[in-house]
């Protein structure tokens, strides 16, 4: 008997790093492989190549059909991109490529593929909206492949019913367009909690485990229990014992969902709880929860997918919406964080061996301010004749003359400038910066990285990573009472705030803002209007006399849970 098998009959318990709680049971799917074709088939005899341009015509019918029906059962943006995707499949200058290859000689499937290559350099080319179409064609492209060889689809499959999607890793592109709805819950075998697939999946509400030992055994098919909250995969579970917790999981959600805002804790200490989003759809999720504003908006998230830079009223254009979902309230944008793990075509990254490390965030400034000049610009188009003037902040900032620089842009169009404070220096430095804003945001994903020196991606690596450490905790401890001293608001908007418990402790710790995705911002405020800020104090001293994450969680729970 093999593995996979053993998985179809005994419940079995596999563990990974908690990355976005919630319990969900469904059948697995995964993602799949596209087909290699090899280019040196060919060619084919004159008397086969009808037949083949028939097989053709049927694949890429089939495919477009495919897309069709897909595009009518979906909704808003996925729905729109299937069709056009669907109208590729059915484009005739595309087919009278393929056809004329087809009929010199090429299989179908090269034909295929050649035709796929002039319409992507010639989309290219021409830049802007066309250009984004490239990896679209080349997605419809691989799918009539795989028709034509009778292989299955390739990519993450559209499910026709709610499903749990097992994968590898997930691009924070792929993980982007999945739709909640149908994808209730991931499970990845690579990746940190504080991946930006996982802070995808957090924005998008999906619950998501990382890291997950023993998961590319579990076959598509099998039924899995996904605990965003405990990180563990449960293959094949007892069904009763699943539906149970998935209930009492949705009975703690609908009590903390009664939570209406404003934050503060019990006693009436007041602490702005805001929601992170990604875009103008996010932004309108975030209204149905009670938070306050929006404390971080990841701005270059809208753009993974584009090979050129958007114009200043295009850019305007996705930020006005993210304003116009908080139009009396406080949003905080961020400048484009490119590089590392979200590299942006059109930012033109070195080839950098430890991107990480290397030209990323505000850095890329340094290299040529014209993208960040013109994003601030499109900024305050979007920000022009409102009452509430937005803020804006800068990721990864290391030295006070950096801050200068881009408060200084910021301030010259009636913005208000502001800093993520995620690099060791600049916490440890944090007057030194307060100087030349007005507020601090923490990033406690990347402080956690840099602080330990531990990559955020790695599983391996993930009790380092852990916002719990002590030694992150000091750092975010040492910024807040920096603020306290220059009189400047100090946030979290890391994935620490979208803890309930050590959202509290941050609060004890000083910070006077929690940010976090959507999801997470009713368990939060719940959390905080259950405690004193004495208590949330008291926690904060004692973690900061903690031994590791594991103990520093203990001495929290004793103070703070009842
Ligand atoms: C962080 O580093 O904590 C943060 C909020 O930024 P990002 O996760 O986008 O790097
Ligand atoms: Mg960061």
């Amino acid at each position: 008997m093999t593995g996979l098998e053993q998985f179809e009959l005994v419940e079995t318990v596999l563990r990974g790093t908690p990355a976005v709680p919630g319990i969900a049971v469904a059948p697995a799917i995964r993602p799949t492989a596209r087909v290699n074709v090899d280019a040196r088939i060919g060619p084919i005899s004159e008397s086969d190549r009808a037949a083949e341009l028939t097989a053709f015509h049927a694949a890429a019918a089939t495919v477009a059909q495919r897309l069709r029906d897909r595009a009518a059962a979906s909704s808003g943006a996925a729905a729109e991109v299937l069709a056009a995707n669907a109208a590729m499949a059915g484009d005739r200058g595309w087919l009278g490529v393929a056809q004329r290859r087809i009929a010199e000689g090429d299989p179908a499937t090269m034909a295929a593929i050649v035709a796929t290559e002039q319409f992507a350099v010639m989309f290219a080319k021409l830049g802007g909206l066309m250009a984004e179409r490239v990896t679209d064609l080349r997605d419809v492209c691989d799918r009539v492949v795989a028709e034509l060889v009778g292989a299955p689809e390739p990519g993450i499959p559209t499910p026709a019913m709610p499903s749990i999607l097992l994968a590898a890793d997930l691009a924070p592109a792929d993980t982007a367009g999945l739709d909640p709805a149908l994808v209730i819950a991931l499970a990845t075998s690579l990746g940190g909690a504080t991946s930006h697939t996982a802070i995808i999946a957090r924005q998008l509400g999906i619950p998501c485990v990382v890291g997950v030992d023993g998961l590319d055994k579990v076959p598509a098919g099998t039924q899995v229990l996904v605990d965003g909250s405990a990180g563990t995969v449960t293959v094949a579970p007892d069904a009763a014992a699943a539906a149970r917790r998935v209930a009492d999981y949705r009975a703690v959600a609908a009590r903390n969902a009664e939570w209406s805002g404003p934050g503060a804790t019990a006693d009436g200490h007041r602490v702005d709880v805001l929601a992170n989003v990604q875009d103008g759809a996010g932004a309108r999720a975030a209204q149905a929860t009670a938070a306050a504003g929006i404390g971080l908006f990841r701005t270059e998230l809208c753009f993974l997918e584009r090979e050129s830079e958007p114009t200043v009223e295009e850019q305007a254009r996705i930020y006005r919406e993210v304003l116009d979902a908080y139009p009396n309230a406080k949003v905080v944008l961020r400048t484009l964080d490119a590089g590392s793990d979200k590299p942006l075509r059109f930012a033109e990254h070195p080839d950098e061996a430890n991107p990480a490390l290397g030209v990323r965030g505000i850095r890329i400034a340094a290299r040529d301010s014209g993208i960040l000049d013109r994003q601030l610009d499109a900024i305050a188009l979007a920000a022009a004749g409102r009452d509430v003037v937005p803020w804006v902040m800068a990721p990864m900032i290391s030295t006070a003359a950096e801050t200068k620089s881009f408060a200084d842009k910021v301030r010259s169009r009636g913005l208000v400038p502001g800093v993520m404070i995620e690099v060791p220096a600049a916490a440890l430095l944090a007057e030194t910066i307060l100087e030349h804003v007005e507020f601090a945001s923490i990033g406690t994903n990347d402080l956690a990285q840099y602080t330990m020196a531990a990559d955020r991606m790695s599983p391996e690596l993930a009790a380092l990573t852990d916002p719990w450490q002590p030694a992150v905790l000091t750092l975010v401890a040492r910024t807040a009472a920096a603020g306290r001293t220059m009189d400047k608001p100090i946030g979290v908007c890391g994935e620490a705030a979208a803890d309930p418990l050590l959202a509290c402790v941050l609060v004890g710790l000083g910070v006077s803002s929690l940010s976090s995705a959507a999801p997470a911002v009713a368990a939060v405020g719940a959390m905080l209007s259950s405690v004193t800020l004495d208590a949330c104090r008291e926690a904060a001293a004692a973690v900061l006399g903690s031994a590791d994450p594991a103990d520093a969680r203990e001495l929290a729970r004793k103070i703070l849970v009842a």
